[in-house]
């Protein structure tokens, strides 16, 4: 079994319906504008869960080697999960899951056609 599997796909965000392109030097596991993710994968990118529910930011922490962690909650199964932000998330948005400002809803849809 391989614990990482590189599958980097662009998709439109679950939550806030914007179209998140590929991430070209990882695989691609959450939206850029609000962060939110699906709860596909049981080892990191291997797209092994049946879950599919949407996983939104609880916290934010800092590590010194990977910058920073994200952490969700799923929002159908309650599963706790850790993601690395990605060079090109939107900052504003990390700040304010840090800062305990982030309020899902005003994300809901924002960006969808
Ligand atoms: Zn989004
Ligand atoms: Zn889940």
């Amino acid at each position: 079994m391989k614990q990482f599997e590189k599958n980097d796909n662009s998709f439109t965000c679950a939550w806030c319906g914007h179209a998140v392109p590929i991430l070209k030097y990882s695989s691609r596991d959450h939206c850029t504008h609000c962060l939110a993710s699906l709860h596909v994968d049981i080892n990191p990118g291997d797209r092994a869960n049946i879950c599919h529910g949407v996983m939104l930011p609880i916290d934010i922490s800092t590590d010194s080697k990977k910058g920073y962690i994200i952490h969700y909650r799923c929002q159908k199964c309650g599963a706790l999960h850790n993601n690395k932000s990605a060079e090109d998330d939107k900052f504003a948005t990390i700040l304010k899951v840090m800062n305990k400002t982030y309020t899902p809803l005003d994300y809901k849809d924002k960006y969808r056609k």
